[in-house]
């Protein structure tokens, strides 16, 4: 008897073993072995039995499985096939697609007791209690009814759950979590990024007590088996995590909800490049379940999927009754940049104000570090890194006499200089801000406020980021300074004034969906402004207040946004009128041999080029050198499926000279 096996290799093919007759018993479709690989053993998952060999292979050439590594488990039929469409789909091998599923890479070590808490388990230690169950309005009840009939019925259905902020979605969920239960079945609720797991995990233990589980890629070994265990056990039928938590394989799996389904998180950015979203409609599809994606300004894609009526499109426009509409405001940083002024006369006065009267603020900026760019003001040299050939961000922390330049890519540090590298000149001058300098003039202009940060640089710190969170939610401090994070979930009442910095920032990004997430930010800073009962006031200041993307979000009109949008989508055949492929050669060789491999798999994929297809490229990626690696690409738009998957296969035939690398990354979210 022999199985074929996958490995998690970039390979596109299966491996062949024999089953020695001591495991002849237990082998079977979905079990974990180990197997010889040249002269190593390697993991692998047993995906088909072979009961006559091909004529190729000689049964005396055939190594045996070591050992079955799954004794008691193996990876079910469901998850199987929803790594194999992974495969199909975003261009990796079929191994490297099961090494998402968690068995695969659990170490065969003995259990031991140590629990450690994690983020959001402290979060919520201080806040469990009962809370009242509030009445749905008429427009929650009528979102909610279908998606309970479905679940109650047993249809595998896909709502698109469009609500404005504060408009009541999480109490949908809850509802629909319940019903699922309910009807014996489990559910999955995943959120984009770990950070946001703690504000759930606080309102689902409440509701659910024990039997709801936190997943994430961060955890311990220890944890997660712990996890694996309760869910056999069905102690824990409610699972809430990140993207990682969609392959962990529940009992009786019937509810899959996708909050914030349009963060760009839920797309991997690594090996194997799967969407979330796209993978919870896949696996929802293959349990004949319910999937419910959620977001107050839904991604372009599944509007238009909604739209087109592929999903049961589902809105709540009012906001509950115990909150108010936030107030949006463009200020013009034109009228003040001569100055240099980081803010605007109209933020200066709101923030005055909201601290006046004991209010909280959040400044939103997307940018860490101190200054952007260090400059030589008599030669015009400008600090880069020479790994990546971009400008150094200049860090300096509060307290710190002398700062650093740092590459925000691959970390490379320096000292400041004194003198120019390039002319010896001693003008040197530091050019835009970050996060730490609005702190800086936060403290200029008002001494007696009381002002946290929060960013990544913050962030890296756990504890850090845990207090910071805690004494701004008690409201012990006056105001929060950070990038994107403070705008994201976070709930903080004593919050009425949220400031964006800088708008156009996110706008500028090279990047079709710039305008896409600059209205997504938007939105979601007004989403933490509008917690207070008074009625929140959010400032956005830019230097282009009449494009359409400001306008929309300060009017908070997501089908007028849409509306501009997708026309300009359907001009430039970008996604959802097409699906895009992107192929990047990088290497550390010169830089004509990666131009060079570049232009020969262009050359493989023009055959295929017509009416729904288009190649773009090849060119410098926009980052064209990083880690010291040259990188070129060629974007493909297809605009069917069978196209898409000729594509792929081209790509993933294309065999590059040593030394020079491709990648293929399949509805890319990162073009640069
Ligand atoms: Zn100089
Ligand atoms: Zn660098």
């Amino acid at each position: 008897m022999w199985v074929d096996v996958a490995l998690p290799l970039p390979l596109e093919n299966l491996f062949t073993y024999k089953v020695p007759e001591k495991f002849c018993k237990e082998i079977g479709l979905g079990k974990i072995v180990t197997v010889p690989l040249g002269n190593r053993f390697s993991r692998g998952v047993v995906v088909k039995e072979v009961q006559e060999l091909p004529p190729k292979l000689e049964n005396s050439n055939i190594k045996e499985v070591h050992e079955i590594l799954s004794l008691d488990s193996a990876i079910s039929k469901i998850y199987l096939d929803l790594t194999f469409w992974i495969k199909e789909q975003y261009a990796c091998s079929w191994g490297e697609a099961l090494t998402l599923i968690p068995s695969f890479n659990i170490e065969k070590r003995g259990l031991s007791r140590k629990k450690s808490t994690t983020l959001a388990e402290t979060l919520v230690e201080d806040v469990l209690g009962k809370e009242p169950r509030l009445s749905l309005t008429e427009e929650q009840n009528s979102a909610l009814e279908p998606i309970q009939q479905a679940i109650m019925n047993g249809i595998h259905e896909n709502f698109l759950l469009f609500g404005v902020t504060a408009s009541g979605k999480t109490e949908i969920y809850l509802r629909a979590i319940s019903k699922a239960l309910a009807q014996g079945k489990s559910a999955i609720f995943l959120v984009p990024e770990i950070s946001l797991c703690s504000a759930f995990w606080d309102i689902l233990r409440k509701r659910f007590g024990e039997q709801v589980g936190l997943w994430h890629s961060q955890m311990s070994f220890n944890e997660r088996n712990r996890i694996l265990k309760e869910i056999k056990e069905k102690k824990i039928n409610i699972l809430l995590g990140a993207r990682s938590a969609l392959f962990v394989p529940m009992e009786r799996l019937g509810l899959i909800i996708l909050d914030e389904e349009h963060d760009f998180s839920y797309k991997q950015e690594e090996k194997p490049r799967y969407h979330a979203r796209e993978a919870a409609l896949k696996l929802g599809e293959l349990i004949q379940g319910v999937v419910i994606l959620g977001s107050a300004t839904p991604s372009l894609e599944s509007f238009y999927r909604a739209l087109k009526k592929e999903f049961h499109l589902l809105e709540l426009t009012k906001r509950v009754p115990s909150s108010r509409v936030p107030q949006l405001y463009l200020a013009d940083r034109r009228t003040h940049s001569k100055n240099l002024a980081i803010f605007s006369p109209e933020l200066l006065q709101a923030i005055s104000k909201a601290i006046l009267r004991r209010e909280q603020v959040i400044l939103a900026l997307n940018r860490r570090g101190f200054s952007t760019f260090l400059l030589c003001v008599l030669c015009g040299f400008v600090w880069k890194c020479s790994n990546c050939n971009l400008a150094f961000v200049f860090h300096r922390e509060e307290g710190e006499e002398e700062g650093r330049l740092r590459c925000h890519y691959c970390f490379e540090e320096k000292p400041m200089p004194k003198v120019c590298f390039n002319c010896t000149g001693e003008s040197l001058f530091l050019g835009g801000f970050g996060t730490q300098k609005i702190v800086q003039e936060l403290k200029k202009n008002f001494s007696f406020a009381r002002i946290l940060r929060l960013d990544r640089d913050t962030a890296r710190k756990k504890k850090v980021s845990l207090e910071t969170y805690k004494t701004f939610k008690e409201e012990s401090a006056d105001i929060l300074v950070g990038t994107q994070m403070v705008v994201q979930g976070f709930d903080f009442p004593g919050v009425r004034l949220v400031g964006i910095v800088d708008a156009d920032t996110a706008l500028h990004h090279p990047d079709f969906r710039a305008s896409e997430r600059t209205f997504q930010w938007i939105i979601q800073a007004s989403g933490r402004a509008g917690r207070n009962p008074e009625g929140g006031e959010v400032i956005v200041q830019t230097a282009l207040p009449d494009h359409y993307t400001l306008q929309t979000a300060i009017s908070q009109n997501y089908r007028a946004f849409y509306e501009k949008e997708i026309e300009f989508r359907k001009s430039l055949f970008y996604p959802p009128f097409s699906k895009l492929v992107l192929f990047r050669i990088q290497s550390s060789k010169k830089k004509d041999l990666v131009i060079a491999e570049a232009e020969r798999l262009k050359e493989l994929l023009v055959p295929f080029k017509g009416e729904e297809f288009q190649i773009l490229g090849p060119g410098p990626s926009s980052r064209e050198i990083l880690r010291k690696q040259n990188r070129w690409q060629i974007l493909v738009k297809c605009g069917n499926k069978e196209s898409l998957q000729k594509v792929i296969k081209a790509g993933q035939s294309f065999q590059t000279k040593s030394g020079i690398k491709i990648v293929i990354d399949v509805d890319p979210y990162d073009v640069l």
